[in-house]
């Protein structure tokens, strides 16, 4: 499938693929107006049959085969799991809702004459319910094609034979604005909403989880996890002197630096940062494991540093207890950390108690 990534903008909008979870949203919000407008549709036909019975010259083997796609494209939405098969059974739809309309016009004494209003109609229903220009052109001229085939109301000699062409051009524009208009107020609503999420959840120097992210992430390991889990807590040695000696933007360049070696370490563990120069990791796994990713990261962080200058960590370590608020870890974590300041830095304590 396409990405977003790989067309260029046009593309982008013509055939509208998005993200996976763009995708998925777009479905959701997608799903319930196209089920409501295809349903409004075969409504609208089955009033305008049942007024229009009895009628002889109504084909009625065309009008149940009309009936039939109305219905299965009608499911087929309703069942439909993502924004493509959407597309797919609201293309269905519309066609036969199209079609359905041209026999119940076929029946009536002037058939051209509801060309133009039953083209206007659909045509501008449905414009909301395709993401994807290109999918919404072809679905409108399809049903141009399928109500006006030998029927659409331009007589040789007639006066004013521009005007049903003009409406249909002028139809067919109107709905590619709405259409247009539609796709991109959900580009722009599902983009705000991301990036308030983003803001909400994540740290905006580093780009690691925020306080309020790890602790839900913590706190929802802490019901779930099957292996042992310790609570590391990182802290700066002399991040003041740091920030004092070489300036502000020195220190956020090295909040920076020792977030990336966190996260590169941590890999699938849960990192985030706490606040200031504090960061922590639930590290999932057996003590020996756990004790040994702790010294692996005092490590890099002092190796990360060489030759510019001498920063390192202090990580306090305590188990993660299933059955206790998640307070009581960090409590436990924070004391092994004031052991390891104490004891000299640039090392870690395991709360053994
Ligand atoms: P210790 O080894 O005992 O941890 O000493 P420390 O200097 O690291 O600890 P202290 O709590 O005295 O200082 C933390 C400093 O972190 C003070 C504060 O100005 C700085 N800080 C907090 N947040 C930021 C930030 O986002 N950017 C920068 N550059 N500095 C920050
Ligand atoms: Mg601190
Ligand atoms: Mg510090």
């Amino acid at each position: 499938m396409f990405t977003s990534r790989s067309l260029s903008p046009a593309f982008y909008y013509l055939f509208f693929s998005g993200e996976r979870e763009q995708q998925q949203r777009f479905f959701k919000e997608l799903h319930f107006i196209s089920i409501a407008i295809l349903t409004f549709g075969l409504a609208c036909w089955l009033v305008t049959f049942s007024l229009t019975l009895p009628r002889a010259s109504l084909d009625h083997a065309q009008a149940a085969l009309g009936v039939t796609g109305m219905v299965l494209g009608l499911v087929l939405t309703k069942y439909a799991k993502s924004l493509q098969a959407i597309i797919v059974s609201g293309t269905i739809s519309v066609l036969f809702i199209a079609f359905s309309f041209r026999v119940l016009m076929l029946g009536t004494d002037d058939p051209a004459f509801w060309v133009l209003p039953l083209g206007v109609m659909i045509t501008l229903t449905t414009a909301p319910i395709f993401s994807g220009i290109a999918y919404y052109l072809g679905v409108s001229l399809c049903v141009w094609a399928i109500l006006g085939l030998g029927q659409f109301p331009v007589h040789a000699g007639q006066a004013d034979q521009h005007w049903p062409v003009l409406a249909v051009t002028i139809s067919v524009i109107i709905g590619l604005a709405l259409n247009i208009y539609f796709l991109v107020l959900r580009i722009h609503n599902y983009r705000a909403q991301r990036d308030l999420a983003t803001m909400a959840y994540k740290d905006g120097l580093t780009g690691l989880n925020n306080r309020r992210m790890f602790t839900q992430g913590a706190r929802a390991l802490q019901r779930t996890a099957r292996t042992p889990a310790y609570f590391l807590m990182i802290d700066i040695d002399d991040f003041k002197q740091i920030n004092d000696v070489y300036g502000h933007d020195v220190g956020d360049e090295v909040l920076k630096k020792i977030a990336d070696v966190i996260s590169e370490l941590s890999g699938e563990h849960l990192c985030g940062r706490l606040g200031g120069e504090e960061f922590a990791v639930i590290y999932l796994g057996e003590k020996n494991a756990a004790c040994a990713f702790a010294a692996q990261l005092v490590d890099s962080v002092e190796a990360a540093f060489v030759p510019e200058r001498k920063v390192s960590v202090s990580i306090g370590m305590a188990e993660l207890i299933k059955e206790a608020d998640l307070s009581h870890s960090y409590r436990r974590a924070d004391e092994s950390l004031y052991q390891a300041k104490k004891s000299g830095k640039n090392r870690y304590v395991l709360n053994a108690a």
